[in-house]
């Protein structure tokens, strides 16, 4: 059962919203794919304002099919020309084993999964293999892009190359 005060802000918000004309187009020309983590409020990391940045969000940052489909659409049809990915330190998807994961899940229906997890041990060379799979995605704009880990608990940012 969700919380119906969630059910109740929702309903409310009409009365709070600072009624906007923003373009659906990001006026920062900015798409950021990241991690679904909580702990990670990618307005304020960035200092974003509503309308400026697509967010593009998944277990781990990962760029699966999905991703790239979100990035496509950003890029090509809302005119977003900057592409940043961050991914962070402490994150879920580091104490998972894919295969444990998907025996987990599928003694449980019977069905196996049509992905994999992505779980992953080393940050750094996760990020750069995501990297190097947006540069190789012939489709995606690749020429501004940027890769950031962010430590969740200092706040303190690294770009990685
Ligand atoms: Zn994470």
């Amino acid at each position: 059962m969700i919380n119906s005060d969630l059910i109740e802000n929702a309903k409310s918000y009409k009365s709070r919203i600072k009624k906007n004309s923003l373009a659906k187009e990001p006026s920062r020309k900015l798409v950021i794919v990241t991690c679904m983590d909580s702990r990670l409020d990618i307005f304020k990391i960035f200092d974003l304002q509503d309308g400026q940045a697509h967010i593009i969000r998944n277990a781990g940052g990962v760029i699966t099919e999905d991703v790239l489909r979100s990035i496509a659409i950003s890029q090509r049809k809302l005119n977003t020309e900057e592409l940043i990915l961050m991914q962070h330190l402490d994150c879920g998807l580091k104490i998972l084993d894919d295969l444990e994961f998907i025996d987990e899940i599928t003694s449980v229906g019977g069905i196996k999964p049509n992905w994999i997890p992505h779980g992953f041990k080393d940050s750094h060379e996760n990020m750069r293999q995501s990297l190097e799979l947006i540069k190789n995605t012939p489709y995606v704009i690749s020429s501004n892009l940027a890769g950031l880990l962010i430590n969740e608990t200092t706040g303190e940012v690294e770009q990685v190359l």
